[in-house]
């Protein structure tokens, strides 16, 4: 798998010692109100993050799973975004903290949000592993971002190219003869 990579733009150490950061600055949001929290992440890119991420947490939560659909292979703007699956657990009068892999066009975000607020949480707060800040729209802003990149097509640490590579560590970019 190394050799399918043209570079490496966060390597592995880093990215753990960041999601440490973030769940502490999570932790320290909620303060007192540590209670009622339901995480709800999309799948499948956030998978590793959110694993990483929940077990620094020291409160209670309740976990949900999305399943979204939108880009096809490498291309990643465009195309209708799709509620796959709805979360199976009362939002209502909850902490909501949604968790994705990554902030791009915010298409898919936007429209998760809109689904998730229809069901009136006490409050929601979005976390984003990855952001791409020449593309992230004003309207879509994050809560808490782990690292902000460069508009390129990264994979690894959950992200995938044709379902590929989410196992890899680090975050790095393909070999450009690899998304031909
Ligand atoms: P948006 O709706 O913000 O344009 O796209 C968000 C979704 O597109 C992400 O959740 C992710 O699944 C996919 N995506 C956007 N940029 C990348 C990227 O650089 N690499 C990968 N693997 N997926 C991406
Ligand atoms: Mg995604």
């Amino acid at each position: 798998m190394e050799q399918d990579f043209a570079r490496i733009l966060i390597p592995r150490d880093r990215i753990q010692a960041r999601v440490a950061e973030m769940a502490e600055a999570i932790t320290k949001s909620y303060g007192d109100e540590a209670r009622e929290i339901v995480i709800v992440a999309i799948l499948s890119g956030s998978v590793i993050f959110l694993a990483d991420l929940i077990r620094h947490l020291p409160f209670k939560m309740k976990l949900g799973l999305m399943t979204v659909s939108r880009y096809r292979g490498a291309a990643t703007s465009g195309g209708e975004t799709l509620l796959k699956s709805a979360v199976d657990l009362p939002l209502e009068n909850r902490h909501v903290l949604l968790i994705d892999d990554i902030l791009d066009s915010g298409g898919t975000l936007r429209a998760v949000c809109e689904d998730l607020r229809k069901q009136r949480p006490a409050d929601l707060k979005l976390a984003v592993l990855l952001r791409k800040p020449s593309k992230a729209p004003k309207d879509i802003i994050p809560d808490f971002v782990g690292f902000d990149i460069e508009d390129v097509f990264v994979v690894g640490y959950g992200l995938d190219f044709n379902s590929q590579y989410r196992n890899w560590p680090d975050i790095g970019v393909l070999r450009p003869e690899l998304y031909a």
